[in-house]
């Protein structure tokens, strides 16, 4: 067993490391499971990780390596399953830990795929269009032989999009000479894409606070949101949210916050973004400073940004009842500390933003037999699997005397270890 034990062991300075966050999480509800240390072993190491170093020509003429990675954490219950992430801050650590999360959520949610994240070091927002396919048809050629519908199955992550799917669906299949939808999930719905994909991760992110809230006897009409990130998941999240009757009071950006006390209206704010490029100076609520409005009196405070956000400097000031994650990674487990002392009801990342895995898993499916379905037909598969996967972690939570992170890690652990015992180890 490694000697992270219990997060009061990580160093303040690892705090931000995603795989020591990994680590540590895993490593309390291994124990708890009482697995052995040969099985710790295999659960903890991921299975292949790849990096390619790749060449490409810019609009200017000249050539530049991006290095990129793909990690296969788990194949034990089926294909990898995970998205790809384009960003200059991208490490191998980073993509290790969130392959292994993408483990522990398929099986969460108990979908028939192990985990795997790709990424690549670079920065989408200084590159044309034109640069971005030539670097992700790059990156596809370097890894075809490790992705494929039966193998591991890449997806949409921080900066990437259904247009780039399209690019790696299409090179792949010129690859394999006849096309291949299902080696990629989160694509364009007239290219095998599914319908309710888009919004799936956000309303999987409604339904679990649903729950929590029905939980905690709070009705959805007095719910009061705060949402950091008003991108594809923070975003839609704030939509069916707000039109489920919950008042989102504030919305946090990277370039600032903006709040209305009777809930801020999301199309009009939406709208304004468009028309300004940014949320604050929206006439439908007042500017806040984005540190401050994290700390907002709410009964939901919903992170869908980037990885650390809610720390050991920051967790005390919280004034959320429930933290629902629609990121991953967003709390380090410094933090879990400090969230468990105030009560707080935490859906942890690897339930409460499975939503979107679970509707690529939907697209697969779909892609698979040829045969699609209505988006009512989706959206109501997505319910039953999240208020499930729900009540499963609070049976962990409640049986093993557990915070819901650590009920939620027991449950996967618990499902790939068996899988794993199961198949045997071949040699
Ligand atoms: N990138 C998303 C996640 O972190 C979706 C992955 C997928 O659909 O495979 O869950």
């Amino acid at each position: 067993m490694s000697v992270l034990t219990s997060p009061v062991s990580i160093a303040v300075e690892n705090e931000k490391n995603p795989w020591v966050a990994a680590a540590v999480r895993f490593d309390e509800a291994a124990s708890r499971l009482r697995l052995d240390d040969g099985m710790c072993q295999v659960l903890r190491t991921p299975t292949k990780e790849i990096t390619v170093n790749i060449p490409v020509q810019l609009d200017d003429g000249r050539l530049e390596v991006f290095t990129g990675y793909r990690v296969q954490h788990s194949l034990a219950r089926g294909p990898a399953k995970g998205g790809i992430r384009f960003a200059p801050d991208v490490t191998i650590d980073e993509v290790r830990a969130l392959a292994s999360w993408m483990t522990w959520k398929c099986a969460v949610v108990n979908i028939p795929f192990g985990g795997g994240k790709g990424g690549v070091i670079c920065d989408p927002n200084l590159m044309s269009d034109s640069e971005l396919e030539k670097l992700t048809r790059r990156y596809t050629a370097e890894i075809i032989d490790f992705i494929g519908p039966e193998r591991d199955v890449p997806a949409p992550d921080v900066n990437t999009n259904e247009k780039i799917m399209a690019w790696i669906m299409d090179t792949y299949s010129m690859h394999a000479r006849h096309t291949v939808t299902a080696v990629v999930t989160g694509k364009p719905l007239s290219l095998g894409g599914s319908r309710g994909r888009p919004e799936a991760t956000g309303r999987g992110c409604m339904m679990v606070t649903l729950k929590a809230l029905e939980r905690l006897g709070i009705p959805p009409e007095l719910c009061r949101v705060v949402i950091q990130g008003f991108g594809n998941v923070g975003g839609m999240a704030a939509r069916l949210m707000a039109d489920r009757g919950f008042k989102i009071i504030s919305i946090i950006e990277y370039d600032g916050a903006v709040y209305n006390p009777q809930g801020l209206n999301i199309a009009e704010l939406e709208l304004h973004r468009k028309v300004t490029g940014s949320i604050t100076g929206f006439s439908g609520g007042e500017d806040l400073d984005r540190q401050e409005a994290m700390f907002l009196d709410c009964d939901v405070l919903l992170p869908a940004a980037t990885e650390n956000v809610i720390t050991s400097s920051n967790a005390n000031r919280l004034r959320c009842k429930i933290l629902c994650e629609g990121a991953n990674g967003p709390t380090t487990p410094l933090a879990d500390e400090i969230l468990a002392d105030k009560k707080i009801f935490v859906i942890p990342d690897i339930l409460a933003n499975a939503g979107g895995v679970t509707v690529s898993y939907f697209e697969w499916v779909q892609d698979r037999q040829g045969y699609f379905w209505n988006e009512q037909l989706v959206n109501q598969r997505l319910r039953e699997i999240m208020e499930e996967s729900f009540d499963a972690v609070l049976h962990y939570a409640d049986t093993h005397g557990v915070n819901n992170r650590i009920a939620a890690y027991m449950l996967a652990l618990d499902r790939v270890a068996s899988a794993i015992k199961l198949r045997g180890i071949y040699a």
